[in-house]
């Protein structure tokens, strides 16, 4: 079988103004980054507002082995399998990150035959937005120091610093680095590191904004530090949300490209669900809703932690829940949770796969206790046996849950057809939302149930640090924001290692951080990392480009 790279370079790409023309767009409401990719201005957002929302799809997965389970797969074969149904149909999808790409994951941007083209572009510097975010992130920081330097009108404690700049690279030599040294004419000598863009708090504004105004609102209450009487400091108090937002005003706009059949998608904004809150934009969402009858769109790492950020966060900015819920399965990691060796994984093993089973059900069930309607999609492998497919079907069916087999990867849309139908049918009833908490509830009552009720934790224990931090979010009223919790993606628990389904652990809450741009309170659990480091062989070593440009080794 070729390679995600060679399918993709192979695959009959359109001119972006073609894929326009299927949304009901003009040449003259998309702006053009070339041939093959587009960003809509918010203006043509507004034109459609009367327009009705389309029907959202989420797409989330059980907890993941660490090469991922293919939702982005998946997501995009679902809709092309849509588009073969003659549905108007659009995906809406992150922005991969430079990181990972270069460092674990290779390319993503889906695989095999349900990819997002053009491949090289989106996994590269695609429009610009993340260089953009990673400008406007340590712009913040320049002026702090500035600020810091020019005599410290706004009183910031040096030591009580907590905006910290951002490089859309795994760097661990950058996770603590001490700046201002050289004397008075450098700035004020203090400790300062580096997150790795996709963590900053301007991403996830990014993401949650609906406009300019409330883009520049948003930046403005970011708070950065605290001063010498232990108050907030915003990016508001520095007077420079304006600059900053002007640098995001091309970033903000939600950019078009196309799968490898043709159908339209939208990527845009790409934070991490383990560090960050996990999905597109929700101008992207908003905009794909008001331009087509069915919207796929996926959240990052297992439903634990982008489907419940998803819910629990991302709704309330988006005024719309999904319609249905699509878990994504794979025999290999449900083998994995079954206490399989990752080097054995391709090997049958169906006492691991029903061992293994106790993962995807507490998905399931948390998935359906908010009153959303869920079906399994197995994203197929070429390792998977017979008996280990029939196995999954009947222990998911023995739920009275539905199931489908998907061959996306390797057939493209045709692979998906059976679960676009099963969908179709599920997607007519209005599904009765419920969140799992209300903002009004107090923060630790959120923590609470998202360790007890979605992870099947017994407790929350706080850090010292983190009980005195929830006594200042206290202080400043910023109790009624939803928390976005930062864990491990491998287990529902704050320990990588704690696989399928473990019940009665304690999770340790490390730090509470206000986000209040953002408009959440990210609580780390464990020992989540902000700035990735890379593995002993990066996934660049394999990477190159010939004398003509063609790139090879992205996956
Ligand atoms: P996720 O979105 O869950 O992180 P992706 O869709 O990005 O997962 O897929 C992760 C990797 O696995 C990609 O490199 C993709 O090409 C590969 N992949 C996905 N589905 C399959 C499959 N059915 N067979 C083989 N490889 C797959």
């Amino acid at each position: 079988m070729k390679t995600d790279i060679e399918i993709a370079q192979a695959a009959e790409i359109q001119p972006i103004t073609k894929i326009a023309e299927k949304i009901g767009l003009s040449f003259d409401d998309i702006e053009l980054y070339g041939k093959y990719k587009a960003k809509i201005p918010l203006e043509v957002l507004e034109k459609f507002d009367e327009q009705t929302d389309g029907k959202l799809v989420l797409v989330t997965s059980i907890n993941p082995t660490p090469a991922g389970e293919g939702k982005s797969t998946v997501t995009v074969g679902l809709a092309d399998a849509f588009a073969r149904q003659d549905k108007n149909v659009m995906v809406a999808l992150r922005e991969p990150s430079l990181g990972p790409v270069m460092g674990i994951k290779g390319g993503a941007a889906g695989g095999g035959f349900a990819q997002v083209l053009p491949m090289e572009d989106i996994n590269l510097h695609f429009t610009g937005d993340i260089h953009a975010i990673t400008t406007a992130n340590n712009a913040i920081s320049a002026f702090l120091d500035n600020s810091l330097h020019q005599g410290n009108p706004l009183n910031i404690d040096p030591r009580r610093i907590i905006w910290k700049r951002v490089l859309d690279l795994n760097d661990r030599a950058l996770r603590h680095v001490t700046i201002g040294l050289g004397g008075p004419l450098n700035g004020v000598p203090r400790e300062d590191g580096f997150d790795i863009t996709v963590a900053s708090e301007i991403m996830a504004v990014l993401c949650l904004a609906t406009s300019i105004s409330d883009l520049k609102e948003r930046l403005a209450r970011i708070v950065i530090a605290q001063n010498y009487d232990r108050k907030p400091v915003s990016v508001g108090d520095l007077g420079v949300q304006g600059a900053i937002a002007m640098l995001l005003k091309d970033a903000l706009k939600p950019n078009l490209v196309q799968t490898i059949e043709g159908t339209p998608a939208l990527i845009h904004g790409g934070p991490f669900a383990n560090i960050a809150h996990g999905c597109n934009s929700v101008l992207a969402t908003k905009t794909a809703l008001k331009l087509a009858d069915i919207v796929i769109t996926e959240a990052g790492f297992g439903a634990d932690l982008g489907g419940e950020k998803f819910l629990d966060i991302k709704t309330r900015q988006l005024g719309k829940q999904p319609d249905a819920v699509v878990v994504v399965a794979t025999l290999r990691a449900l083998k994995m949770h079954g206490g399989v060796d990752k080097k054995e994984l391709t090997s049958e093993n169906v006492e691991a796969v029903k061992k293994g089973f106790a993962n995807l059900e507490r998905h399931i069930k948390n998935m359906q206790s908010y009153g959303l309607p869920v079906i399994v999609a197995i994203n197929q492998f070429a390792s998977d046996t017979e008996s280990e497919i029939s196995t999954l079907k009947e222990l998911t069916e023995a739920l009275g849950v539905s199931v489908s087999l998907t061959q996306v990867f390797a057939k493209g849309g045709e692979g998906g057809l059976d679960l676009a139908e099963k969908l179709s049918a599920m997607l007519q009833a209005k599904p009765d939302f419920r969140y799992l908490y209300e903002l009004n509830q107090p923060l630790s009552v959120k923590l609470d149930k998202v360790v007890t009720e979605i992870y099947g934790g017994s407790k929350v224990n706080l850090s010292p640090k983190a009980k005195r931090q929830m006594r200042e979010i206290e202080e400043n009223g910023w109790n009624n924001l939803p928390v976005c919790m930062a864990k491990t993606q491998y287990s529902f628990s704050d320990q990588a290692n704690l696989l399928a389904a473990p019940e009665g652990f304690e999770v340790t809450v490390r730090e509470l951080i206000p986000k209040i741009g953002a408009g959440f309170i990210v609580a780390l659990l464990g020992d989540v990392m902000t700035m990735p480091g890379l593995p002993k062989n990066p996934a660049a070593l394999k990477m190159d480009v010939t004398d003509d440009g063609k790139i090879s080794g992205l996956f």
